[in-house]
């Protein structure tokens, strides 16, 4: 069984279907990468998954349990985390609260995570009592991913981390999501930029329509004229 499973997906906004039968496996050890056009579904997927819109049909199985529908205050404590594309920082909040912030779910001493965040962004180090308000885009999606780890997940998603980024940001941001992964942390994310996101994608998935066809590694995706 793997770390999360759609089977099925039926759900959208105010009872018209946005997601017609969305199918996704992903494991720890993948970097599952969904492109498609815009309007697709895409981040309603992401969406659906973290209970923020209701699924009608199909299940949501993330590490062994059914938790369709499931919002995130039980969804975070379980290890998902998800880094929405917008409001994905507290922007008054410097960047060390933030990361506090997303250690809520936790009882343990939380300084090792710290630690391994600010070796994990060595920028915000220097950085850490800014609000994150004042960070540049680049930065404060790190901050975002930052506090999304201090929950320790087992799973990230993130919807389009590389959204409004100069190709520089955009290539410091892919790596750490590698980095992530490597640390044991399965990872799916939405991207725009499909060509630099497919080449490291263990999973590439299209979205049209409201449905998805799998196809292999984000690469395999790539070389499929
Ligand atoms: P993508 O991420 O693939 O660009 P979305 O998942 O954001 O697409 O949107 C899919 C469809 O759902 C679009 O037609 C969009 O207009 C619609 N949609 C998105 N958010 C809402 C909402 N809050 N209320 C109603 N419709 C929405
Ligand atoms: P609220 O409306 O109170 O923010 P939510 O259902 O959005 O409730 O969130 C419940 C809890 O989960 C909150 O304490 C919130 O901080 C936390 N939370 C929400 N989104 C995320 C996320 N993407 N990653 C980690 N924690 C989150």
């Amino acid at each position: 069984m793997s770390l999360i499973d759609l089977k099925d997906i039926v759900a959208g906004y105010g009872g018209t279907p946005i997601l017609n039968g969305v199918n996704m496996a992903i494991d720890a050890s993948d970097i599952g990468v969904i492109v498609g056009p815009n309007g697709a579904g895409k981040s309603t997927t992401l969406k659906a998954i973290f209970g923020l819109l209701t699924v009608t049909a199909g299940t949501v199985t993330f590490d062994g349990q059914d938790v369709t529908n499931f919002e995130a205050d039980r969804l975070v404590p379980m290890g998902l985390s998800f880094v929405p594309q917008e409001h994905n920082v507290f922007t008054a909040m410097s960047v060390h609260e933030n990361f506090e912030m997303g250690a809520f779910v936790r009882r343990d001493d939380i300084t090792e995570s710290l630690d391994m965040v600010y070796e994990m962004f060595p920028d915000l180090k220097a950085k850490r009592r800014q609000p994150a308000g004042e960070l540049s885009g680049g930065q404060r999606q790190m901050v975002a991913m930052g506090r999304a780890l201090m929950s320790r997940p087992k799973l990230l998603m993130l919807d389009e981390p590389s959204a409004g980024l100069s190709p520089r940001y955009m290539m410091e941001i892919f790596e750490q999501v590698v980095k992530i992964n490597a640390a044991g942390v399965g990872i799916l994310m939405v991207e725009q930029n499909a060509r630099q996101a497919l080449a490291f994608a263990t999973k590439g998935f299209v979205l049209t329509s409201g449905q998805n066809r799998f196809t292999g590694t984000g690469q395999e995706l790539l070389d499929d004229p």
